[in-house]
Order: structure tokens, then C-alpha cells, then sequence
């Protein structure tokens, strides 16, 4: 299906009249975790690619698994066990790849298919991630997992860069080869295949780009420096950051970052998002965002003093589920005396324990602090504001929808310059994103004590529990 839809793709853009003479480089991207099983002999018939077929025709038998695990895939429960056991737990498993072990993750997904198709496994020439296998598409050859990808499969060692040898030993025998060694997310890998020369007119001298997993490329599209805050506000909220070193998080990812391959990315990921948000909207606000947006103006930063939590499916960060209040003597209560309190509450809720989160990954506000925002929910302004106000920063907004696939073409002028340019003086000439809010004068002083009294709500929840 992925083979085919790259033939349409191509086809379609020749039709409309694309030059691809014109192309210096290419990269791409594609949905992190998922992963590819090429079977022996496929190398060849990547190598010797006729230019009058089309490819999903010629790779038809290229791989050892018809139907390749995405994402989706959590049928990797036990393998996930073992792996932390192999290694001395979750903690440790997450100092050493930058997350414990998650059922998506390649590794355990590897480990699964040795375990229950030996002979899928035994027939498996190399296993590609997506944006690896889209890569050697282009390239007629087998290409490198890169670094970002590479981190979220809990297999590769996150300080070294190199898959970990205890980690691949527990995973099945021979995995190495099978994966080949991973590689900056910049890299130059080689000219494009001779049958894109023949077939659609690219250049011969168009260079690859290692391609990169979804999330990394969303980081490259958004420019995102060291003092910005990606908050992207969709059916979850998610919220990227970058760091100079690792830290180990047991709730979140550590990814290698696309365009440093020394610096880091941290990835949070908050389920209870706009679902909650629209619930209190249903339940207080008649459905509607504008009369959401009303009860939210009609109460004061702060929120009279209560502060709600509400979690309407397990949460991951932090690990709690069910609807939380407390008033403004810090005493639970079942419910508020005001829809227009209830409203307010589950905006901040969710900004303070982004804020908190943020923080305890030891990322520090300053007046250099920029928030990015993205997602449906981007498009709120009253919702930005209490944004704005919790973290004491201005927020601005990006055009979101694409930035997957403009991060893909950014890395592709990064892979042919960065010898001679960093990251940020390429892009510096790229508009700038939109300032949506800028905090209100007494933001400091409402909700720095409020993110300190969320942290101790927090814990009294999950002692609960
Ligand atoms: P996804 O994560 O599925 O890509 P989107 O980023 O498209 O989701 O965001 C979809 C969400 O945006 C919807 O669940 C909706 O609640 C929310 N949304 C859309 N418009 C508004 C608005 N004006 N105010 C608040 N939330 C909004």
C-alpha cells in the first residue's frame, strides 16, 4: 500500500507539471514506530529497479511480512517486561534509550516477531522503520535508520548512538545486521535511484536526506529553538521541547534531535485534551466555544482560588483518571458553585500541569521563553491567554497542519549545507510565527504558587490511587 501510494504520488505530481530536474535533495517523513520486514534477495531487486514499471509492482515480493505493525500495534505486552527486566527495570531502560519500554517501540516489536514468526524473522534480510524504508525507496539501496527515529524503538543507546548491545542480545539473534548502524538525521546518504532519473526526470546528482519519524520532523518544521515551547492543542495535547542533555523520564520520550545530533528533544504527551476540554464545554457551555469562551472572561486568573483536574480517560502524565476539585480552602469538593468556575478550572488545569511537567524535565521560563502553538485549539484566543498567563510567556501561532512535511524539506537543504551553515541561519529568513497573547501583568503572581499547589494535588491523587 505504502509502495503504491508513492507510484500515485509521483504520477500525479508529473502530471501537474512538477520539474523534478529542479530537485538538489530530498527527504521525507512518516509516522514514527512503525516498521518494515524486507526478505532476502529484496536488496537486489531495490538495486536494479526497471524505470517502465511501477515500483509496487516490482517490490510485490520484496518482504518477509505483508502486514507491517504500526503504531497501533499493542501486542507487545510481555516483551515489554522482559526487556526492562533484561536490563534492571523501566528506569533503566529509559537511561539508556530515552524511554521504558512501550509496546509501539520496534525493539519489542522485533523481540514479538522472533518470539512467534521465526520464520518471518529468519527470511527478514533488514528491518527498515517507515521514513527508513521510504528513504531506501529513493534511494535504490537500503537506508540508515536515523538517530531521531532510532530513539523511539528502546534499542538504541541515546548517549553512544549506537544500538545497545545488551539490549539488541535480549531482542533476537543477529538483529545488527538486520538493522544496519544508524546515522545523524542530516546525513547525505547518496544520489537519488537511476529510476527516478529514467522514469520521472530528477536530476542524477539529487541527493537523499535520511528521512525522519513524524514528530521530529514537526520539531524541524516548527524551527523550534532552545527557549521555545511547542504546545500543540489537538484531540490530545502534546508539548515538545529541546534539551542539551538527557534527562530520564519514566512518562515521556527523549529523542535524539533532528538537526543536533548532540541535543535533545523531549516529547509529552497529555491524552485528556481537547476531548476534556469540549466535554466541560457540553456539560457548561451548551456545546458551544463561544459561550465557553464567555464563562472563561466572566472569571478572574486564578480561578477564584479553586483549581480542577479532569481526566476523562487514563492519563499518562500523571497516571490518574476521574474529575478533581478543590476550592480555595484546599478542600476537595464534588463540584463548583459556577459553571463559568468550572470552565476556568479545566483550561488552567491543563496549562499548570503542562508548566509543572515542563519544569520537572528542568526547562526554565525566562523573557526569552516563546510558546508555540498548534492544533484545533490554537485557533482559541481566550484559551491561549490563560496559556499565556500560566507560563508567563507570549504565545504565538504556527500554520500547523503541515509542519510534518515542511520539517521534511527544511532537512533536505540542511542535509546538503549544514558543513557550512547551522540550522538556525538557514531558517532565519523564514517568516516568523504569529504573536497570538502576551501575558497579563500579574501572571507571575497567581500562577507560580498555583503550580506548586498543583504538584501537591497531584500527589495526594495518586496516593489516592
Ligand atoms: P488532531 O489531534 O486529531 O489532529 P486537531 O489538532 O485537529 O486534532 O484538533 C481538534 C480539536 O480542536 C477538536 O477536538 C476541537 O475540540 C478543538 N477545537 C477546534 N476549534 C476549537 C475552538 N474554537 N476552541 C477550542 N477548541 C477547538
Amino acid at each position: 500500500m505504502l509502495v503504491k501510494a508513492l507510484d500515485i504520488l509521483l504520477d500525479r505530481l508529473k502530471i501537474a507539471g512538477v520539474d523534478f530536474s529542479k530537485v538538489a535533495a530530498l527527504s521525507g517523513t512518516a509516522q514514527q514506530h512503525g516498521s518494515v520486514y524486507w526478505q532476502k534477495g529484496a536488496y537486489e531487486k531495490l538495486q536494479s529497479l526497471q524505470p517502465n514499471r511501477f515500483l509496487h509492482d516490482q517490490l510485490r515480493n520484496a518482504f518477509s511480512l505483508a502486514d507491517s505493525p504500526t503504531w497501533q500495534d499493542s501486542s507487545t505486552r510481555m516483551q515489554c517486561q522482559e526487556l526492562e527486566n533484561v536490563v534492571g527495570g523501566p528506569q533503566k531502560l529509559a537511561e539508556i534509550t530515552g524511554s521504558r519500554a512501550y509496546e509501539r517501540f520496534t525493539g519489542p516489536q522485533i523481540m514479538n516477531m522472533y518470539q512467534t514468526k521465526r520464520a518471518v524473522y529468519n527470511n527478514t534480510e533488514r528491518i527498515s522503520l517507515i521514513s527508513s524504508f521510504a528513504c531506501s525507496l529513493f534511494l535504490g539501496n537500503y537506508a540508515p535508520i536515523d538517530y531521531a527515529d532510532a530513539s523511539g524503538m528502546n534499542l538504541m543507546d541515546l548517549q553512544t548512538k549506537e544500538w545497545s548491545p545488551e539490549i539488541l542480545q535480549a531482542v533476537a539473534p543477529d538483529v545488527e545486521a538486520k538493522l544496519g548502524t544508524p546515522v545523524p538525521s542530516y546525513t547525505n546518504i547518496g544520489p537519488v535511484s537511476k529510476f527516478y532519473v529514467e522514469r520521472f526526470g530528477f536530476n542524477p546528482e539529487c541527493r537523499v536526506i535520511a528521512f525522519t519519524g513524524d514528530n521530529p520532523a514537526s520539531l524541524i518544521g516548527m524551527c523550534l529553538k532552545k527557549d521555545d515551547i511547542a504546545v500543540s492543542l489537538g484531540t490530545s495535547d502534546t508539548l515538545f521541547l529541546c534539551l542539551s542533555q538527557p534527562k530520564v523520564i519514566l512518562d515521556g520520550h527523549i529523542l535524539s534531535s533532528p538537526v543536533d545530533k548532540d541535543a535533545y528533544m523531549v516529547l509529552l504527551c497529555f491524552k485528556n485534551g481537547s476531548l476534556t476540554r469540549e466535554r466541560i464545554r457540553d456539560t457548561c457551555a451548551e456545546g458551544s466555544w463561544k459561550l465557553f469562551n464567555e464563562l472563561l472572561n466572566s472569571t478572574p486568573r486564578g480561578d477564584f482560588g479553586n483549581m480542577g483536574l479532569y481526566y476523562d480517560t487514563q492519563e499518562i502524565i500523571p497516571f490518574v483518571k476521574g474529575d478533581y476539585r478543590r476550592n480555595k480552602a484546599n478542600v476537595e469538593v464534588p463540584r463548583f458553585s459556577g459553571k463559568e468556575i468550572e470552565v476556568r478550572a479545566v483550561v488552567e488545569g491543563q496549562f499548570l500541569a503542562k508548566r509543572a511537567h515542563a519544569e520537572d524535565l528542568g526547562f526554565t521560563l525566562s523573557k526569552n521563553t516563546r510558546i508555540l502553538a498548534t492544533g484545533g485549539a490554537s485557533n482559541n484566543l481566550d484559551i491561549l491567554q490563560v496559556l499565556a498567563d500560566v507560563f508567563n510567556s507570549s504565545v504565538y501561532t504556527l500554520e500547523a497542519s503541515n509542519s510534518a512535511m515542511l520539517g521534511a524539506a527544511y532537512q533536505a537543504k540542511y542535509g546538503l549545507m549544514h558543513q557550512d551553515i547551522s540550522f538556525a541561519d538557514m531558517t532565519q529568513n523564514l517568516p516568523a510565527p504569529r504573536l497570538a497573547c502576551t501575558p497579563s501583568k500579574d501572571a507571575t503572581e497567581i500562577y507560580t504558587p498555583m503550580v506548586e499547589r498543583y504538584r501537591a494535588f497531584i500527589k495526594t491523587i495518586t496516593n489516592q490511587g
